[in-house]
């Protein structure tokens, strides 16, 4: 869907020439939630502008759904662009226009008579959550309504490309989660190929199948939200992980657990996307004669499968417990007995 080749972008300053976004390449698929992420000044605004010609490369080229958009302008590039919409961090909405009227002007720009505009908005209106709001002006809304308004307008037109530039970096946590699962139900429901960028991976991993990490212009690191979650290679990614990381559970906080249970097991899980807690643990109960706690851990869950670490205790009949671990040994997760040595 989209494809950027070799591109880079070099803004000339006092001290000679800024290399904003340096040789930067990547796929991004149909239908993906592809995340961008990196510090402040990284490359990303400048990186993702290009992506619907708010920007030209210096170098390289940016093909969106077929369309080589570094090379088109005039009345091809405003077509384009109906294709390829934006959020914005601070919504950028028209002040003195309605929720209704905000989310009717792209149509009217792209020419949509009254009565199939106006049934067009109560669509949006209705899509983004906003029924009964249709009158209110942006400066009564939340920031989170206020969100959804750009939202609506931004589907206005039945994009294919849906561009996020920090757009839930003003919101505070639950509001930023709400529009993500938006943002999530819309990709679902649409098919709409999701570009995001941001500097908080709790967004990251919250939403994205695929995430690159951006430094200097560069792209670092590029893989799987699972896979740089569980793996990280590079120093910045390792410091972006750790944002949302619990510590290690260490071999102490075992020990701790092991003097507080005479009899039974306990068992270390480490689920890696494959599989999810819940059915395991309701398997082991209904198939086993054995009794089941959650000691700790913590599971975090991505778009493509949960991942994390879950210290379980299994008591009852000794023989019922070997097979109740031999039961999760045969499951897609990692599995230490924890033991005394
Ligand atoms: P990010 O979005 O990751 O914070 P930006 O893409 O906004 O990063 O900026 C990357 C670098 O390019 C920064 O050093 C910034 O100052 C510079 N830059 C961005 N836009 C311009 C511009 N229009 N003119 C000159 N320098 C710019
Ligand atoms: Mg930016």
């Amino acid at each position: 869907m989209i494809s950027i080749k070799n591109v880079s972008k070099i803004y000339p300053s006092k001290q000679g020439e800024l290399k904003a976004v340096d040789q930067v390449k990547l796929e991004i698929q149909e239908g993906e939630i592809f995340g961008v992420i990196g510090y402040s000044g990284a490359g990303k605004s400048t990186l993702i502008r290009m992506l619907n010609g708010l920007e030209l490369p210096t170098d390289g080229s940016v093909t969106v759904a077929g369309r080589v958009i570094s090379k088109i302008k005039g009345a091809e590039l405003r077509k384009a662009r109906q294709e390829i919409s934006m959020i914005f961090q601070h919504f950028n909405l028209l002040w003195s226009r309605t929720v209704g009227e905000n989310i009717a002007f792209p149509l009217e720009i792209a020419g949509v008579k009254g009565p199939e505009r106006k049934e067009r908005v109560a669509e949006l209106v209705k899509l983004v959550g906003l029924e009964g709001r249709e009158n209110a002006y942006p400066s009564q809304l939340s920031g989170g309504q206020k969100q959804r308004v750009g939202i609506a307008r931004a589907l206005a037109n039945n994009p294919k490309v849906l561009l996020c530039d920090e757009a839930t970096s003003a919101l505070d946590p639950q509001t930023t989660d709400s529009i993500l699962e938006l943002l999530v139900d819309i990709n679902k429901r649409l098919g709409l190929t999701i570009v995001l960028i941001t500097h908080e991976m709790h967004v990251i991993r919250k939403i994205c199948h695929r995430v690159a990490v951006m430094e200097s212009g560069r792209v670092v690191e590029l893989g799987s939200v699972l896979d740089v979650f569980k793996n990280p290679q590079q120093p910045i990614t390792k410091r972006f992980v750790q944002q949302v990381s619990e510590p290690e559970e260490t071999k102490e906080t075992a020990d701790h657990m092991l003097e507080n249970y005479r009899s039974g097991r306990i068992v270390q899980l480490t689920f890696i996307g494959e599989s999810a807690e819940q059915p395991l643990i309701t398997n082991l109960i209904r198939h086993y004669n054995v009794i089941v706690n959650i000691l700790q851990g913590k599971i975090s869950q991505t778009q493509s499968g949960s991942y994390g670490t879950l210290f379980i205790h299994i008591d009852g009949n000794e023989e019922e417990v070997d097979k109740a671990v031999d039961f999760i040994r045969s499951q897609q997760v990692g599995v230490e007995v924890v033991t005394n040595d």
